[in-house]
């Protein structure tokens, strides 16, 4: 059974643009999705529709065993790292990692666990108390994926996590990326227009082109395609 499923999903916007069109996708446990295509294709539409940052349109998102189009982005089990890392400039990273747990109230020794768990994964323990103002822009993405990997969600989504990195460091980002999802053991669900970013982290690789997908395959598959 798929753990994620989107069925005839169609997303039009407010202004009458049709962004999505048809959209159908069954994700299995632990795959490394990709979605690419060039800029406006509408891969983030399709993601933040995933999240339930955005209503759907038509169709049916189906998440474990619950329809999901109505359901509350915090109460889908899911995380989102976005591309402008979206930390909260006053708070230490250690503070940025643990809120989400303080304010469902979980026990700070928990907390406090989670939080070191997390920071080791991602080579940031030394990092713990400084604002991220004083975090490289490398650095600032790991505290983002730390912040959500604490929530133990059973799907990871991320919006080009690593276009406002330099080319050095998209490659190390890329390794790290690819160790945690083999480690975390959970679903990912990667938004991204570049092609080598999607060869070599995806399990499955969704072309889109103007809202409609134009293959699903595995990197391997679409490789050695014309
Ligand atoms: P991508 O992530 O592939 O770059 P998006 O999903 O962000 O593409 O956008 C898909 C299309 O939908 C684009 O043409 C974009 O301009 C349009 N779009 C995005 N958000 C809105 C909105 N709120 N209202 C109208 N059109 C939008
Ligand atoms: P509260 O404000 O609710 O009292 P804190 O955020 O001050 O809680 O700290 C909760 C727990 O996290 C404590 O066990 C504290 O020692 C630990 N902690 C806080 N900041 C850091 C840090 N930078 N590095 C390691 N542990 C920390």
């Amino acid at each position: 059974m798929a753990q994620l499923s989107l069925e005839h999903i169609y997303k039009t916007y407010p202004n009458g643009f049709e962004a999505v069109k048809d959209f159908n996708l069954d994700i299995k446990d632990k795959e490394f999705i990709i979605f690419v295509g060039p800029s406006g294709c509408g891969k983030s539409t399709v993601l933040r529709m995933i999240a339930g940052l955005e209503d759907i349109t038509d169709g049916t998102l189906t998440i474990g065993d619950t329809i999901c189009n109505d359901v509350e982005p915090k109460d889908r089990d899911i995380a989102m790292v976005f591309q402008n890392y979206a930390l909260y400039p006053h708070m230490t990273v250690y503070e940025n990692m643990a809120f989400a747990l303080k304010i469902a109230k979980v026990d700070s020794k928990i907390i406090d666990e989670k939080v070191h768990e997390a920071a080791k994964m991602l080579d940031i323990e030394k990092l713990l108390d400084r604002k991220p103002k004083a975090l490289s822009g490398g650095q600032r993405q790991r505290v983002a994926m730390g912040r959500a990997i604490v929530r133990n969600p059973k799907v990871f989504l991320m919006d080009e996590p690593l276009s406002n990195l330099d080319a050095k460091l998209r490659v190390q980002m890329r390794v790290v990326i690819s160790k945690l999802h083999q480690k975390l053991g959970t679903t990912f669900i990667y938004v991204t227009h570049d092609q080598t970013e999607a060869m070599t982290l995806g399990t499955r690789i969704v072309v889109l082109k103007e809202g409609v997908v134009q293959q699903i395959d595995t990197p391997q598959n679409l490789y050695n395609k014309p």
